[in-house]
C-alpha cells in the first residue's frame, strides 16, 4: 500500500536517478557475466578423463546415482550430473557414454587366480562327444599354446561317446610325433598318453605295477594308462617354469578384465606366487589388483611372521586360508548328521579339530585374518566356535568363513555375535540344487546356501565364484544371487528364494562388501572422490534389466586406475 503511494507522487529527479541507476546496473551486470566466464574458464580444475552421459552407480552408502565421473591420476575426482562435472571440470580426454551403464570393477571375493590361468594353458576336453572331436580340440589348441611344451588336457569321459570305448593313441600319435601329449580322464583315474609321453616316461608294452593298468593290445601300447599307471607318466610332466606361468597369469587376467573384474582375492596360494605376483604387477605387466590368502602350511607362516603384512596398491596379504572340510558333491563336507544318500557316513574334518584352535592363535596374534572353507553343518560349527573362542565377541577382525555352505540354524548367531564375515558364492547354489537336497534331504537342505539368513547376521555379505570351480563371469553370480535358477530359468520359481539377494545388496557384494572383506572398502569397491579409479562401462542396467536376461550382459569398456583395460571393441585395451 505504502509503496504504490510513493510510486506515484515519485518527482522528477527521481526519474532521472532511477535510469542512471539502470544504465549503472547494465554496465555492472555485464563486468559480472564477463568476469564469471572467464573466472569459470580459468578456475575449472584440469582432470584426465570425464565419462558423461552414463547411469553411474557409485554404491556408495546410500546409493547414490549419477551421470558422470571425474578421474585424475588413477583416483576419483568427483561423480555428479554431466552439466557440473563439464562446467567444473576440463578435461584431457571426454568420454560420452550414451546412456551406458557405470559400476565400479567387480571383485571376486573368492577365486583361484593362478590356478584358473594355470588351466587356461591345458585343453579343457569336459563335454566332448567323441575321440575324433578331441582330437579336434587338441589340434586347435596345439597351434596356440607353447609349441615345445607338453600339451595337457583333462575332462573327456567316454561314456558320453556314441562309442564308449577307449580309443588308440594311433592318431594322437600322428598328430603329434615329438611333442608329449597328456589327457586325463574327468575323474582322474584314467589318461590317455600319445607315445613321445610313453618314451619320455619309459613305458613300453609290458611294463607292470601294482594299483595300476598299461593297456595293449596285440603287444602294442593303446595309449590307455588307469589309476596308479597315469603317475608313471604324469610324473614327467616338468613344473611350470616362470616364463609359463607368467603366459598364465596374463591370460587370466584378459578373461577377468573382459567380464568386469577389476580385484580378485586368490584363497591359497604359497608365499613365492605371491612374490612373483608382486612383481609382474611393480613390472606393470599384471594390473590386475589380487588380495592373496597365504595357504596354511609352514613355510608360508615361517615367511611371513618375519615378513609381516604385505600392502601395495595392487596387492594385500594379511590372511591365512584354511580347510576345515571338503565338498558337498563328493560327500567329503563334514556333516552333524549322517548324508541322506548314504546312510552312515557324516563326512569328515581335513585336521583334527586342536588344529584350527591352534592356527587361530598363531593368526590372532600376528593380527592377521582367518579365512577358512568350512561346508557342512559340522565343519561350519568347529570353525565358528574356534573362532569365537579366539575373536570374544565383537570385533573387525574379518575372520572369514570360506562358503558357509550348510550352517545348523542354531549356529547362524554365532557369525553376528563375532563379527565372523561368511564369503558365498551364489552359483554353487543354483550348480549344487540338482542333487544337494539328495544329500541332505527335504529339511537340512533348507539351512544351505542360505544367503539372506548370512547377510543378517553382520549386515554385509561378500560375494564371490570360486573360479575355476564355477564360472568366472560376475553376471552369472549377480543372476544366481537374485533370481536363484539356472540359466534355463529353472526352477521356476526358483530355488529356496526366500534366500535370495536384493539386487542392491547383490551388487553391494561385488564391489563395497567385497572390499570390505579383504579391508579394502576405503580404496575400492564404491566410485567416491579419492578411491581408485576402477570401474567398468555395461551394456545394461543390473538394477533394472528383466531378470531373464541379466546373463546377456556385456562389458563395453573396463578401467583401472583410469586407464582402459579392455575394450570390447578392441581387446588390446585401448
Ligand atoms: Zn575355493
Amino acid at each position: 500500500m505504502c509503496s504504490n503511494l510513493k510510486g506515484r507522487h515519485i518527482s522528477a529527479k527521481g526519474v532521472a536517478l532511477r535510469n542512471n541507476n539502470k544504465k549503472y546496473m547494465k554496465k555492472l551486470f555485464f563486468i559480472i557475466t564477463l568476469s564469471f566466464l572467464f573466472a569459470s574458464c580459468v578456475n575449472k580444475t584440469s582432470v584426465d578423463l570425464i565419462i558423461k552421459g552414463a547411469t553411474v552407480y557409485t554404491i556408495d552408502s546410500s546409493f547414490t546415482i549419477a551421470e558422470a565421473i571425474a578421474v585424475k591420476d588413477g583416483k576419483i575426482t568427483a561423480t555428479g550430473s554431466s552439466a557440473d562435472m563439464l562446467k567444473n571440470y576440463e578435461a584431457k580426454e571426454t568420454i560420452d557414454a550414451a546412456g551406458k551403464f557405470i559400476y565400479p570393477g567387480f571383485i571376486d571375493a573368492h577365486a583361484h587366480f593362478v590356478g584358473y590361468g594355470l588351466g587356461l594353458q591345458t585343453v579343457n576336453l569336459v563335454g566332448t562327444e567323441s575321440w575324433e572331436d578331441i582330437l579336434h580340440h587338441l589340434g586347435d589348441a596345439g597351434k596356440t599354446m607353447d609349441t615345445a611344451a607338453w600339451l595337457i588336457g583333462r575332462g573327456w569321459d567316454q561314456n558320453d561317446w556314441p562309442v564308449k570305448e577307449f580309443p588308440n593313441k594311433e592318431k594322437l600319435d600322428a598328430m603329434f610325433p615329438n611333442r608329449p601329449v597328456f589327457i586325463t580322464r574327468v575323474d582322474g583315474h584314467a589318461a590317455i598318453a600319445n607315445q613321445k609321453a610313453m618314451d619320455l616316461a619309459g613305458v613300453q608294452p609290458g611294463t607292470s605295477l601294482t594299483g595300476g593298468q598299461v593297456e595293449t593290445k596285440n603287444g602294442k601300447l593303446t595309449g590307455i594308462l588307469i589309476d596308479n599307471a597315469v603317475d608313471l607318466v604324469s610324473a614327467k610332466i616338468p613344473p611350470h617354469t616362470i616364463a609359463q606361468i607368467k603366459t598364465a597369469l596374463l591370460a587370466a587376467q584378459q578373461n577377468c578384465f573382459a567380464v568386469g573384474l577389476t580385484t580378485v582375492d586368490d584363497c591359497g596360494l604359497d608365499y613365492d606366487a605371491i612374490l612373483f605376483i608382486d612383481s609382474l604387477q611393480k613390472a606393470g605387466d599384471l594390473k590386475m589388483r589380487i588380495y592373496a590368502m597365504l595357504s596354511d602350511n609352514k613355510k608360508n607362516f615361517d615367511f611371513i611372521s618375519s615378513k609381516g603384512k604385505i600392502k601395495t596398491d595392487n596387492l594385500t596379504v594379511r590372511s591365512f586360508k584354511v580347510y576345515a572340510d571338503g565338498a558337498l558333491g563328493s560327500r567329503g563336507a563334514c556333516l552333524l548328521q549322517p548324508y541322506n544318500d548314504k546312510p552312515g557316513w557324516s563326512g569328515f574334518l581335513l585336521s583334527p579339530a586342536t588344529h584350527f584352535d591352534s592356527v587361530a592363535a598363531v593368526i590372532y596374534k600376528m593380527g592377521f585374518q582367518m579365512c577358512t572353507h568350512a561346508i557342512g553343518d559340522s565343519g561350519n560349527r568347529v570353525i565358528l566356535q574356534a573362532y569365537a573362542r579366539q575373536l570374544k565377541g565383537k570385533n573387525d577382525l574379518r575372520w572369514r568363513i570360506e562358503h558357509a555352505q550348510v550352517v545348523n540354524p542354531n549356529d547362524l548367531r554365532l557369525f553376528g555375535e563375532n563379527n565372523i564375515v561368511a564369503s558365498v558364492q551364489p552359483t554353487h547354489a543354483t550348480s549344487d540344487m540338482y542333487w544337494a537336497g539328495n544329500r541332505l534331504g527335504p529339511e537340512r537342505v533348507k539351512n544351505a546356501y542360505a544367503y539372506n539368513d548370512l547377510l543378517k547376521q553382520n549386515g554385509w555379505l561378500p560375494l564371490g565364484t570360486d573360479f575355476p570351480v564355477e564360472d568366472i563371469s560376475p553376471f552369472k553370480t549377480f543372476y544366481a544371487a537374485v533370481v536363484r535358477k539356472d540359466a534355463r530359468g529353472f526352477p521356476a520359481d526358483g530355488f529356496q528364494p526366500e534366500n535370495a539377494l536384493t539386487r542392491q545388496d547383490a551388487l553391494r557384494g561385488m564391489t563395497i562388501w567385497a572390499a570390505k572383506a579383504n579391508f579394502e572398502e576405503n580404496e575400492k569397491g564404491s566410485l567416491e572422490k579419492g578411491k581408485f579409479a576402477d570401474f567398468i562401462i555395461l551394456d545394461q542396467d543390473l538394477l533394472k534389466t528383466a531378470a531373464e536376461k541379466i546373463l546377456q550382459t556385456k562389458v563395453i569398456t573396463t578401467f583401472i586406475n583410469g586407464k582402459k583395460v579392455f575394450n570390447a571393441n578392441n581387446t588390446n585395451g585401448n
